[in-house]
């Protein structure tokens, strides 16, 4: 469903409420060490600005469990933001109560006013109902820009929407079209690449994404599984234990969808989890018992890079190993620069798969930076997002009432029903082709439909590989 954005309502001269995800990295004295979120905002922020409204912006930082903890105060980000907008950024001491009311009661058309961390309040996170009001009566309208808490139930992403018109803000906007056209109208062939830690925490966009992609090509520890499940022994490598059938399935899944599951042909190893770890190269049929893969190989970058180039639209999410040690980073970036020249649609989420770009100069040449870690995940799992949910439909009247009513399920039912059991449909690969446009798509529509749900099991767990020397093909290391 389209929803409807600040610029189809009238602000002017309206208090603003706007929810923006200012949870930016900080260093041990609080400076700010990465403003990528701040900057983020300033579009949704300056159109206010521009339009005259009254601007209240709220945003968590941190996890300060409800309670008042100053190492979490949004003063630094007050300040951070007025040097960018280049204007004076009030501060409330928090986010009800007398000295928010305050505030905002003496805003004029075109200030700003940033509330203090909303997560100071357990009633945020429990998402409570009065609470949820009190944020409400600050304002006329709410705008949601926080695409990265979209995920979760709060009060002040979703239950605030019960009681004042509700819709969404520039950046909110951008990530619902870009993800929505990426999934729904890939231009062909799609090439979808995962990595990072574990197969357990993508299983749900494997399943969503597999009905559509043409080509899966699988790095990171996620990786490691797979080699598992197909009877390598990995060293002591990561990999999920009781995630080697769920694996297995994929591969049987990709085989009957005609969809290229591509996995690591060779690694890059190391003999211990260090930067400073001794590093040699294996292919993946002679990965030493005292090493584990932490990057794929060059076999493996050149291998990608091809099934890369052939893309029209590409989906990637997780690094193709430990991104964080320089020694192991090449796959990541050999990736990164891959995707970036590749000239396809791009969609890029997860944060070192972003970093890996950034660090490459490279942010100008993807289609789409998703500033979202587990709500982009969630997503292209095709589940519904609360914080979307709770916006008005783009083609509804004003100040409706939404549905379903997302602002009263908690978080837990929210992470259950987004893992239901379901299957892929085993929808043939013409299938899907018939309908592919035959042009690059512009991004025009944010559907939230989920058209698959995955399968999964409950729990995970990460193992590292026993260190048997058995190399056969038909063994698994359990
Ligand atoms: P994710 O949040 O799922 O995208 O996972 C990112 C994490 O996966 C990063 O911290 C990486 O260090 C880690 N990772 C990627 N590849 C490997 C690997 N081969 N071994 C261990 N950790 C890995």
């Amino acid at each position: 469903m389209i929803k409807k954005t600040f610029k189809d309502i009238d602000v002017t001269g309206k208090k603003v409420f706007v929810r923006v995800d200012f949870n930016v990295p900080q260093d041990e004295t609080g400076k700010i060490t990465d403003d990528t979120r701040i900057r983020a905002a300033l579009p949704t922020i300056n159109y206010l600005v521009k339009q005259n409204a009254k601007v209240i912006l709220c945003s968590h930082l941190g996890r300060p469990k409800g309670v008042v903890n100053e190492k979490y105060s949004l003063a630094p980000i007050a300040e951070r933001l007025s040097e960018l907008i280049n204007m004076k950024v009030k501060m409330a001491k928090d986010v009800i109560g007398s000295s928010a009311k305050g505030l905002v009661a003496e805003m004029k058309e075109g200030e700003i006013v940033l509330l203090e961390n909303v997560r100071f309040h357990a009633e945020e996170e429990a998402n409570d109902e009065a609470f949820a009001k009190e944020l409400a009566s600050l304002a006329d309208v709410f705008v949601n820009d926080a695409f990265g808490v979209a995920h979760r139930a709060h009060a002040s992403n979703a239950g605030i929407a019960r009681y004042i018109p509700a819709v969404a803000g520039f950046l909110m906007d951008s990530e619902l079209i870009a993800l929505s056209n990426a999934v729904n109208n890939a231009e062909k062939p799609l090439v979808v690449i995962l990595g990072g830690a574990k197969v357990s925490d993508k299983i749900n966009v494997i399943s969503s994404l597999m009905s559509r992609a043409n080509t899966l090509l699988i790095g990171g520890a996620m990786a490691n599984t797979f080699l598992v499940a197909k009877g390598y022994n990995i060293g002591f490598s990561k990999f999920e234990e009781d995630r080697i059938d769920v694996a297995k399935s994929i591969m049987e899944q990709a085989e009957s969808l005609n969809v290229k599951l591509v996995l690591p042909v060779d690694v890059v190893a190391g003999n211990s989890f260090a930067p400073t770890a001794k590093r040699k190269n294996f292919t993946i049929d002679k990965i030493a018992s005292d090493y584990q893969a932490l990057d794929i190989g060059k076999k493996t970058r050149k291998l990608f890079e091809k099934e890369i180039k052939k893309a029209k639209t590409i989906i990637w999410n997780g690094p193709m190993g430990v991104f964080e040690f320089k020694k192991f980073r090449k796959g990541t970036l050999a990736v990164a620069k891959a995707v970036a020249k590749s000239g396809a649609v791009s969609i890029v989420g997860g944060g070192d798969s972003v970093a890996a770009i950034q660090e490459l100069g490279f942010a100008n040449k993807v289609t789409h930076l998703s500033t979202g870690g587990g709500a982009t995940l969630k997503f292209l799992e095709g589940a519904t997002l609360p914080g979307v949910a709770m916006l008005e439909d783009k083609d509804a009247p004003s100040k409706t009432k939404k549905s379903p009513d997302f602002s009263k399920i908690d978080n837990k039912t929210i992470a259950k029903n987004s893992v239901k059991k379901a299957t892929v449909s085993a929808k043939p690969k013409e299938n899907a082709k018939t309908t592919v446009p035959s042009k690059k798509v512009e991004p025009k529509t944010a559907s939230l439909k989920a058209t698959t749900t995955a399968k999964t099991s409950a729990s995970s767990k990460t193992t590292t590989a026993s260190k048997k020397s058995a190399t056969t093909k038909s063994k698994t290391n359990k």
